[in-house]
């Protein structure tokens, strides 16, 4: 497994490497964003921990082009405390998942686990809900065959309702369906999320079921 550790502190770069090389990942560090941007479009990486604060193009950037050229590797994000608009902001660029500073090295290894683990448990099922099409394979979302543009959390928030469709759907069950571990999770983000994905589909499609949470109607 290749790993592109990106961060301009030296210890903090010098620690992850470390603790990185021990777990068996081959690493590469990057310390500015037009060496990580650079690094990213000509390696090949199984995973990317990107610190979003850095000299020469911030985080958010690098992650933004990287995505807009096609590249998918999972990428977990390094923010600053008490900031969910950072958090927002970074899993709307195409982060799969955050850890906020200062963290434990233990925990930055579980995640990137269940990443790994995420990324290989793909199944090949489709899913369809009235004109809504899921293709879990292919993260595809159709409504009435036009495809939807959605972000990868907006996907993984609209897959947990699909599949169970005509069911609510509590936020702390969509929370532990989008991120790997318990962490200092903001409830705000899957407001947003829901949000978004209401603006993208047909009306009345999310339901909100008060002090409960959300149902997807199902309709056949
Ligand atoms: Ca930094």
């Amino acid at each position: 497994m290749r790993i592109l550790v990106v961060e301009d502190e030296p210890t903090l770069s010098a620690q992850l490497s470390e603790a990185l090389g021990q777990a068996g990942y081959l690493v590469d560090s990057a310390a500015d964003g037009g060496r990580a941007h650079y690094l990213g479009e000509v390696e090949t990486y199984d995973l990317v921990v990107l610190d979003l604060g850095l000299p020469v193009m911030d985080g958010l950037t690098v992650l933004k082009k990287w995505r807009a050229a096609g590249l998918g590797m999972p990428v977990l994000i390094l923010t600053a405390r008490d900031n969910w608009h950072e958090k927002v902001a970074g899993i709307d660029a195409g982060a799969d998942d955050y850890l906020t500073k200062p963290f434990h090295m233990e925990e930055l290894l579980a995640r990137l686990r269940a990443l790994l683990r995420r990324q290989s448990a793909h199944t090949s099922a489709q899913w369809r809900c009235g004109p809504i099409m899921l293709d879990t394979r292919q993260a595809r979302v159709t409504v009435d065959g036009q495809a939807l543009s959605l972000t990868s959390h907006e996907f993984k928030v609209l897959a947990v309702l699909m599949q169970r469709a005509g069911e609510v759907v509590s936020r702390a069950e969509l929370n532990e369906h989008i991120y790997a571990q318990d962490q200092d999770r903001d409830s705000n983000t899957i407001e947003v999320f829901i949000g978004r994905l209401r603006k993208k589909l047909p009306p009345d499609t999310i339901e909100t079921v008060r002090g409960l949470g959300y149902r997807l109607a199902r309709t056949e």
